[in-house]
């Protein structure tokens, strides 16, 4: 690849209305939307990050509503190599329900991928739901990097996320 160092496969997954597509968003145009509305096609990013003067690009995937069904395609998982699994600070059942996330991912990706646990809506403080330490456990138990809590509403941790996922994915290889 002329234009990279390293390419990689990065997928979203998480309960419905954890901010997946709003976090995609944010990493990739800068902007957040109350009423912005999931469309397939733009649930996608790509974006080239600088790690230790090496050019990472990462390729981005949102569900696309996939998690509805809360199950996602194989074809989704093959060949990923970073996982993002997103739960909502302010609802504790979407960090429950991230326990049956991961036994899909151990099914369906080929590889073991590297696995990022983020909680978003950091913004929304005073609903919170999930303390940092219950995530940091959680992680832990699941061999997860993370947590990152984020807000894609006022940008806070981002980038810092995927900075964090890049970098572990240039360390592994
Ligand atoms: P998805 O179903 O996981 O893709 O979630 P969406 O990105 O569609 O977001 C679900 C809802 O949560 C939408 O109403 C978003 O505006 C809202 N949302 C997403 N991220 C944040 C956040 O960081 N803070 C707040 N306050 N709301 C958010
Ligand atoms: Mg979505």
């Amino acid at each position: 690849m002329a234009d990279c160092d390293y390419l990689y496969k990065i997928i979203l997954i998480g309960d419905i209305n954890v901010g997946k597509t709003s976090i995609v968003r944010r990493f990739r145009d800068g902007a957040f939307d109350d009423t912005y509305r999931t469309t397939i096609g733009v649930d996608f990013a790509i974006r080239t990050l600088d790690i230790d003067n090496k050019q990472v690009k990462l390729q981005i995937w949102d569900t696309s509503g996939q998690e509805r069904f809360r199950s996602i395609t194989t074809s989704y998982f093959r060949n990923a190599h970073g996982i993002v699994l997103v739960y909502d600070i302010t609802n504790r059942t979407s960090l429950e329900v991230a326990e049956r996330w991961l036994m899909d991912v151990n099914r369906l990706c080929g590889d073991s991928p590297v696995n990022l646990l983020v909680g978003n809506k950091s913004d929304l403080i005073d609903r919170r739901q999930v303390t940092i330490q219950e995530a940091k456990t959680f992680a832990a138990n699941h061999g997860m990097i993370g947590p990152i809590e984020t807000s894609a509403k006022s940008a806070a941790n981002i980038d810092q996320a995927f900075y964090s996922l890049a970098q572990e994915l240039v360390q592994c290889n």
